[in-house]
């Protein structure tokens, strides 16, 4: 494959100051404080002079994961650049590393040992002189020794030095604690090492006075206590939580030992950081005596992992993405390039739960939202404005990080702008200049200048590649999605990347060759050889876990967990979610046993906003906040959910467990719709015409029914039955009205708000509808042919066509004037050029391009809905329109609402009225077609009963 833009390639060619590293990779999220220091205190760096005076300066760098405090110097300069220095190391960033020979690597681990060791390195503010001083408050001959493990974890220099010596280490970190005790032996005049134990010792005492300070530092003023997790490398055991008891004088090391049943801390082993980077969330676990033993072996060699007594511990090693033997306690402890304190959290089995669900795209987005059962990854990115929770990007900067993948490399690319199908663009330049347009907007939202929304040319794409820690190119994706903002192709990339991941990891049991065909249509390339090195471990350590867990489910469309006894409570206020909306929702999910009364709430959660339509929630949750309306409230059960889930949720970890063991047990929700915020059209079209161009829409066809003196009518696509409904409001010559969809739920709300206007008023005789003797709704798709439908006087189809595949949307147009051939069908669609005025009226468009991103309606996908499969410009519908109707033996006549004919850009909504020529035959078509297929399903039928 491509090699361009190879990112480890670039960083080490770099000759950019410390400062301008951070600041490439964190921008304003860097915060760099100086603070002038009156005493004039040692630091490690080489280049401080000493004096007395005032003029010395401290830089703290605060990042988002991590801080740190730099020495004292005489320019500000300097401290800014140790700092940004000591968070690079902290971040493991070397941009000044060279190629090492493994000789020259070797000769550098000695020098940085025996550094560590020194007197100058003690003034320090590095983690490793916490410990330091931490020893020297241990026993007897353990008195100042330390053990090998807190080196090889605490300086990522001593860890990159190792890689040089063995790219293995890598994969492989515990590999480090060998080399540094091989290199130990190198300074045996200096440091005392021993054969059986893992740690090291300065072998003359430090002078009196640094002892005594950094003693005094490292000793605690009272006892503590900090919950850990233990992991049983048993799968059949739980999870439970321990409590450490430290003393003042105690080192922590040492009390992790023995609740690990291991003499001293020298047997214990560490493994990277788990979780977040900014807390030192590590595995503590047993190092078996021959770990000691294989020192005497040829280290440079060492390829495949260590030999280890106890087996593999499945849970821990999955956490930490690395090889773990024996039990393991996961603690939040140690010390840090923050302070010279001690510093702590408790880790509780929640905590456990929870990071283990964040190895998953889906998992960290659920933590993002705080809301573990609700949420899922949603499957589509429409806006940012719509979008809740952690972006896509960051989801994915995330992942990488966890799965120790170097950080993502994106690729946009721009591409000319077109018209929505292959036709020509040119009428949109004509639309780009069309000011005119905005005086047919709503006066106080037109005033948007021109200026600040151009247009732009172009719209993008994004590639993205993922690539191993050894710059190997594991994935590439390269989504079809245009966009009109390359952030949002960004965006968009991600996600398309982030679902591919989310399905590999719930089908992690699947063979390789479904899981890489189903990547195709992520337009995802897998590199299968680096692909499988990087996720193999994790794939089979994962296996032995989810079947434990009792958790592998075919998750494809978002879970579902069956729901039962579903209750609707409140008045219907006829506001519902469609999609694209946003409803807001109260919930809050209980774990309930079965037949007994005991119950324990999991999850709740007062304001929870999603859209509707892209699966941002679970099936179940989504089912049932369509049926809803504002102020009304549901409740229902279903089966349990993966247990990891339910654990990651319920704050009393223990409780949950019992309640869990004791009998069967459900889940029970209890959701209600708060607020709903409509999807964008609608509020545009409502905003920016007057009346709204849905009302316009209606008014235009209810025009042409009262002219036609129509009898017979059917609506195509009659969604929730708006038309059908304000024809109740005019008298017509009608007598049967039917409307004909293919969704349940918007026929559900037709037929509700039919009902309640016909029943209410159905012992009035003046109503203005008292002519109509009939009204159906049908179930079915407009693709196919009903003969009840055959012949009727006037078809309509508002604002349908649309949101159907284009050759869907050609064959309702043949079938339509073919076969149900209504003597006069009005088709409405968007007019795709009349887009950049609603953009350039937005109010919305007077604010910064970024701040809009942020807070307004603008759409910046590339169609006014994002149901919407195309959008036409005037010619593709002319011409589409034009074509049909001469196949079809029909004159047809063009029109719109919203906008005035011929000035451009044309109509908001461009619509087409056919009307059939009369012929002989047609008569005799319309008696043979009388009792032919019945396609459609009635869904809900009205007659008025003669009285
Ligand atoms: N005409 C209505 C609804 C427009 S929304 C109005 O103007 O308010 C588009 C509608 O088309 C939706 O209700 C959708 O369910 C329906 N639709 C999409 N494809 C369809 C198909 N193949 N058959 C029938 N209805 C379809
Ligand atoms: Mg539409």
């Amino acid at each position: 494959m491509e090699t361009k833009g190879h990112p480890a390639v670039e960083l080490k060619k770099t000759t950019l100051t410390p400062k301008a590293i951070i600041h490439q990779k964190f921008g304003s999220k860097a915060c760099f404080t100086v603070e002038e220091v009156k005493e004039p205190i040692h630091t490690e760096c080489p280049g401080l002079i000493q004096q007395k005076g005032p003029c010395l300066y401290r830089c703290l760098l605060q990042l988002p994961e991590l801080s740190v405090v730099s020495g004292t110097f005489r320019k500000k300069k300097d401290a800014e650049q140790s700092a940004a220095e000591m968070a690079l190391e902290k971040l493991g960033i070397h941009p000044t590393a060279s190629d090492l020979t493994p000789q020259e690597a070797w000769e550098s681990l000695v020098a940085r040992i025996a550094y560590l060791f020194s007197e100058k390195f003690l003034t320090s503010l590095h983690p490793l002189c916490g410990h330091l001083g931490a020893t020297l408050w241990r026993k007897g001959d353990l008195c100042g020794s330390i053990p090998v493990s807190v080196i090889a974890v605490y300086d990522t220099k001593l860890f990159n030095l190792c890689k040089y010596i063995n790219p293995a280490v890598e994969s492989n970190p515990l590999l480090v604690n060998l080399y540094i005790m091989r290199a130990a032996t190198k300074l045996s005049g200096f440091l005392s090492t021993s054969e059986q134990h893992l740690w090291l010792k300065k072998q003359s005492p430090y002078p009196q006075d640094i002892s005594e300070s950094l003693s005094i530092q490292a000793g605690m003023l009272e006892c503590i206590q900090v919950a850990a997790a233990k992991i049983p490398s048993s799968t059949e055991k739980p999870i439970e939580t321990v409590t450490l008891w430290i003393s003042a004088k105690d080192y922590y090391l040492d009390i992790i030992a023995k609740e690990l049943d291991l003499e001293d801390a020298s047997y214990v082993l560490i493994s990277r950081n788990v979780g977040k980077a900014s807390s030192e969330t590590r595995l503590f676990f047993a190092a078996s005596r021959s770990f000691c033993l294989d020192q005497s072996s040829d280290l440079l060699n060492v390829k495949e992992t260590l030999h280890f007594e106890g087996s593999l511990n499945a849970r821990a090693s999955y956490l930490s993405g690395q090889c773990i033997f024996g039990d393991a306690i996961l603690a939040s402890i140690g010390y840090t390039w923050k302070s010279k304190d001690l510093s702590y959290e408790d880790i509780t089995v929640q905590s456990y739960y929870r990071m283990l669900i964040s190895k998953t795209p889906s998992g960290i987005y659920k933590l993002s939202r705080e809301a573990i059962f609700a949420a899922e990854l949603p499957s589509s990115f429409t806006t940012k404005a719509n979008w809740r929770g952690s972006l896509p990007r960051d989801i994915l900067y995330m992942f990488c990080r966890q799965h120790r993948l170097l950080e993502p490399v994106f690729s946009p690319i721009s591409c000319p702008l077109k018209g929505s199908s292959e036709s020509s663009g040119s009428s949109l330049k004509d639309a780009c200049s069309a000011t005119e347009e905005i005086e047919h907007v709503r006066g106080a939202l037109s005033t948007a200048g021109a200026k600040q929304s151009e247009v732009s040319g172009c719209t993008f794409k994004c590639d993205v590649k993922l690539f191993s820690k050894s710059e190997d190119l594991i994935i590439v994706c390269s989504p079809e999605g245009k966009f009109k903002k390359q952030n949002d192709a960004l965006q968009n990339a991600c996600l398309k990347i982030l679902s591919w991941l989310n399905e590999y990891f719930k089908n992690s049991s699947a063979p390789f060759e479904i899981l890489y065909h189903t990547a195709d249509s992520f337009n995802i390339q897998i590199h299968s050889k680096n692909h499988c090195k990087e996720f193999a471990v994790c794939q089979s350590v994962r296996n032995t876990q989810l079947n434990m867990l009792g958790c592998m489910r075919p998750l494809c469309t978002g879970p579902a967990y069956g729901m039962r006894s579903l209750k609707i409570e409140g008045s219907d206020s006829g506001v519902c979610p469609c999609n694209g909306s946003i409803p807001c929702i109260r919930y809050s999910i209980s774990l309930v046993v079965k037949g007994d009364n005991l119950k324990e709430l999991i999850e709740a959660c007062e304001e929870f906003e999603f859209e509707i339509g892209v699966g941002a929630v679970t099936t179940d949750v989504e089912g049932v906040v369509m049926q809803l309306c504002v102020g009304q409230s549901a409740c229902f059960t279903t089966e349990l959910p993966p247990s990891e889930l339910i654990l990651a949720s319920a704050a009393d970890s223990a409780r949950t467990l019992s309640l869990l063991s004791s009998k069967p047990c459900f889940m029970e929700y209890a959701i209600a719709l708060t607020k709903l915020t409509e999807p964008m059209e609608e509020r545009m079209e409502q905003a920016l015409f007057s009346p709204p161009l849905s009302k316009q829409r209606v008014e235009f066809a209810v025009h042409h029914i009262i002219e036609s003196c129509a009898a017979t009518l059917v609506d195509f696509g009659c969604g929730a039955g708006s038309l059908l409904e304000a024809l109740l409001n005019y008298p017509t010559s009608l007598e049967k009205i039917v409307g004909v969809d293919i969704s349940p739920k918007g026929l559900a709300r037709a037929a509700k708000v039919l009902n309640s206007k016909l029943v209410t008023n159905s012992d009035v005789d003046d109503v203005p509808y008292a002519g109509i003797k009939s009204v159906i709704l049908y179930e079915g798709s407009i693709t196919s042919f009903d003969s009840r439908l055959h012949g009727f006087d006037i078809g309509t189809c508002l604002e349908v066509i649309e949101h159907m595949e284009e050759d869907q949307a050609c064959l309702f147009g043949d079938v339509v004037l073919s076969s149900f051939r209504p003597r006069i069908l009005i088709i409405s669609t968007p007019n795709y050029e009349y887009n950049v005025v609603l953009q350039r009226s937005n109010p919305a468009s007077q604010e910064q391009e970024e701040e809009l991103d942020e807070k307004s309606s603008l759409p910046s996908c590339r169609f006014r809905n994002h149901d919407h499969k195309f959008e036409w410009t005037r010619e593709q519908f002319s011409r589409w329109a034009s074509d049909l109707a001469a196949r079809h033996n029909y004159n047809v006549e063009f029109s719109g609402v919203g906008g005035t004919a011929g000035v451009e850009p044309g109509f908001a909504s461009q619509i087409a009225v056919f009307i059939r020529k009369e012929t002989m035959a047609e008569v005799d078509d319309e008696l043979k077609d009388a009792d032919l297929d019945h396609r459609f399903n009635v869904m809900w039928e009205w007659n008025r009963i003669n009285k």
